[in-house]
């Protein structure tokens, strides 16, 4: 399958567009085949190195819509060909933090993306718990461009967006402007 992925930190030319293998999801994971990708600001602080991750090369995305191919044998609440998104938050679910709804404050909470691989790429793995339907009203992109609204805060800067935009659009597809871009993947 295609990926983008950064084999060190720096400017839009250090995404690279490359062929890795299909991950292989775990009894309480998803397969999801990724339809878009927004582009959030963390996904340019990362790729700069602010902060670094714990090994490179890494997958940037944090903000992700896609269909379930595949459920593993825990899952009970998707099942394949569901158009779903990804609530980009991961944690450890069995901390007091975690138990209490309260994640964000789980010492290995971490997002997609950053502590483990995001979503430029056209599949990927993820815990049944960040899987979450959307209606056949909501198209893969508006669904991607959704969780990092409720998080993100302040807009992406206009020209490390476009920059980063036309290097995900020559490696996927279409893109749209807005708050932040969204790929779509083919
Ligand atoms: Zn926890």
């Amino acid at each position: 399958m295609k990926a983008v992925r950064i084999h060190e930190y720096g400017g839009p030319e250090v995404l690279k567009y490359e062929d890795i293998e299909v991950p292989v999801q775990q009894p309480d994971e998803v397969l999801i085949r990724v339809k878009a990708c927004a582009l959030n600001h963390l996904d340019l602080w990362i790729r700069q190195g602010l902060p670094r991750v714990k090994s490179l090369p890494h997958i940037l995305g944090s903000d992700i819509s896609g269909e379930v191919v595949e459920a593993g044998s825990l899952c009970w609440r998707v099942k394949p060909g569901q158009r779903v998104l990804l609530a980009p938050g991961v944690s450890c679910r069995q901390c007091e933090w975690c138990v209490s709804g309260q994640d964000n404050q789980c010492q290995k909470y971490t997002l997609f993306g950053s502590g483990v691989a995001g979503g430029n790429r056209e599949y990927m793995t993820a815990p049944e718990y960040t899987v979450i339907p959307i209606p056949e009203s909501l198209g893969f992109e508006e669904a991607a461009a959704a969780p990092g609204r409720g998080r993100a805060g302040g807009p992406p800067l206009p020209g490390q967006c476009a920059a980063e935009s036309r290097s995900i659009r020559r490696s996927f597809g279409s893109v749209r402007a807005g708050g932040g871009a969204t790929a779509r993947h083919a």
